[in-house]
């Protein structure tokens, strides 16, 4: 039988995430990337949001430790300090300082180079795939009626030599900046549709020397509250090795700004003291870097009406977040399982057909993170997009709702933690037992027990 091959073209999460499954599946695997890799955990320049806090959601490290056996240890053991939610994150809600508590859910604070690092040395480790660095896919390559993908063709970086590189299956997974849908009508067919919630976020990043005295938590998250028109939110990530990765977050172009002064009084305006505070008493130890994105991005590859054959896209090339949810590793390892599954039950002996059925997995796959990021973006009112209908409206009340109540109970805030983390799909918060829980909540709350008004001054101790 013939040699069946794949070609992935970018070399971040999802491109390594796609290697590896597609080396269980396929005699052969590519890596094709722009960048020259480094040997070690080092920012590169395809990856540039690298420098900011990443955090690693509940499901995905699960999906990746599936992935990569040994992990979880392996991150620990380096230094990424492993963490349980809840007892050991401060979480500054719209409702309030969620209850600290063992939550017995437990992940690793990572740095996102370290986590690609790994990855990559794991990946490259697999005797059938083979990375083809400082390489740039400038198109598709197809058979003469452009039916079926066959290859990509590729500039060598710093010469000018053309590269033609065939296979059965080319995947891609660069990013948010994918020239698919151009690459797409060069072989005569549509772009796929796109959707956009424009909420024009900014980050600025900074790196902490930890203070001896540091604070008991492990993450210290302020989310942005949008009934109180203060699009503004920050994080600070104990990454281990003594230092705090300090991201402040704005929505709407409220953007962070990246001079001493700005970013400490954009560190006053977010909406609790507590991270101020902490910095005041840290020590800066680089300097401060910004980034802007637009927002969240869905490319519908799924809808598609007429595809080639041989082709699919994953990762942030088919959807990117808004990053201050956390999403897009988790996503695209969603994603990856997705891919195992469907080869499995196609197999690669003959593809055809295959990409549109993959295409809708993916779409489905990352529904609800989309609907998570989105709907909390559309509640500022700078923010572009389509704004939720009448039955959206009402769900969001409820959630509204949820968040006054759920802060100070168990069980509430650990199926929102679980939502969040995608371990749990959003439909979780209206399970019949949890519905019954935020209105007998809500009753004791108009019966004027005080459940509500945490100002955010004081983080809350850790119980039980
Ligand atoms: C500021 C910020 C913070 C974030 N925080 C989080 C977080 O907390 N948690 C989380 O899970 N996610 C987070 N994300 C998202 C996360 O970084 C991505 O979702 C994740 O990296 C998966 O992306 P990807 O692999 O699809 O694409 P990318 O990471 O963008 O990688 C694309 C790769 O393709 C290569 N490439 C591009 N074009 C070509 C070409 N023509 N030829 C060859 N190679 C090419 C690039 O060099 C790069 O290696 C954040 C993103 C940003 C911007």
């Amino acid at each position: 039988m013939a040699e069946k091959t794949a070609i992935v073209v970018g070399a971040s999460m999802a491109g390594l995430l796609a290697a590896c499954v597609l080396s269980e599946h396929f005699d052969r695997v590519t890596v094709v990337e722009r960048d020259t890799l480094p040997d070690g955990p080092e920012i590169r320049s395809g990856v540039p949001q690298a420098r900011h806090v990443h955090a690693l959601l509940v499901q995905g490290q699960h999906l990746l430790e599936e992935f990569f056996p040994g992990l979880s240890d392996e991150l620990t053991e380096s230094g990424a300090p492993r963490f349980t939610w809840c007892r050991d994150t401060c979480y500054f809600t719209p409702g309030g300082w969620i209850k600290r508590f063992d939550s017995k859910i437990q992940t690793n604070m990572i740095r996102r180079v370290d986590l690609e690092y790994r990855i990559r040395k794991r990946v490259s480790a697999r005797q059938n795939v083979t990375f083809l660095t400082g390489r740039d896919v400038r198109g598709l390559l197809a058979d003469d009626a452009n039916l079926r993908v066959t290859g990509i063709e590729v500039t060598v970086r710093g010469a000018q030599d053309v590269e033609q590189h065939t296979a059965d299956l080319v995947v891609d997974c660069t990013g948010r900046g994918s020239k698919t849908p151009e690459w797409l009508v060069a072989l005569g067919y549509d772009a796929p549709r796109e959707t956009s919630v424009k909420s024009y976020v900014g980050y600025a990043t900074r790196m902490y020397k930890k203070p001896a005295d540091a604070p008991d938590w492990t993450v210290l998250f302020i989310n942005a509250r949008s009934a109180e028109g203060n699009p503004r939110g920050a994080a600070i990530f104990d990454v281990g090795h003594g230092e705090w990765m300090v991201s402040l977050g704005g929505l709407n172009k409220e953007y962070p700004p990246t001079d001493d002064d700005g970013f400490m009084a954009f560190a006053r305006k977010i909406p609790s003291p507590t991270l101020a505070e902490a910095l005041s008493r840290a020590e800066p130890t680089s300097p401060i870097v910004g980034y802007r994105i637009e927002g969240s991005r869905l490319r519908h590859y799924d809808r598609l009406a007429r595809r080639p054959e041989g082709f699919i896209a994953m990762g942030d090339a088919v959807c990117s977040f808004n990053p201050i949810y956390g999403q897009g590793i988790t996503v695209a390892a969603l994603e990856a399982r997705e891919l195992d599954a469907a080869l499995h039950r196609h197999g690669t002996a003959n593809l055809t057909g295959f990409a549109g059925v993959f295409q809708k997995r993916v779409a489905k796959t990352l529904a609800n993170a989309w609907v998570l990021a989105t709907g909390e973006d559309l509640r500022f009112p700078g923010t572009e997009g389509d704004r939720p209908g009448f039955a959206a409206r009402l769900i969001q009340r409820y959630v509204d709702q949820y968040a006054k109540v759920s802060f100070n109970d168990e069980l509430l805030t650990l199926t929102f933690i679980k939502v969040l983390n995608l371990a749990a799909p959003p439909t979780t918060l209206f399970a019949p037992r949890i519905v019954a829980r935020v209105i007998a909540l809500t009753f004791r709350q108009w019966r004027g027990m005080p459940i509500a008004g945490q100002d955010g001054t004081q983080i809350p101790a850790v119980q039980g």
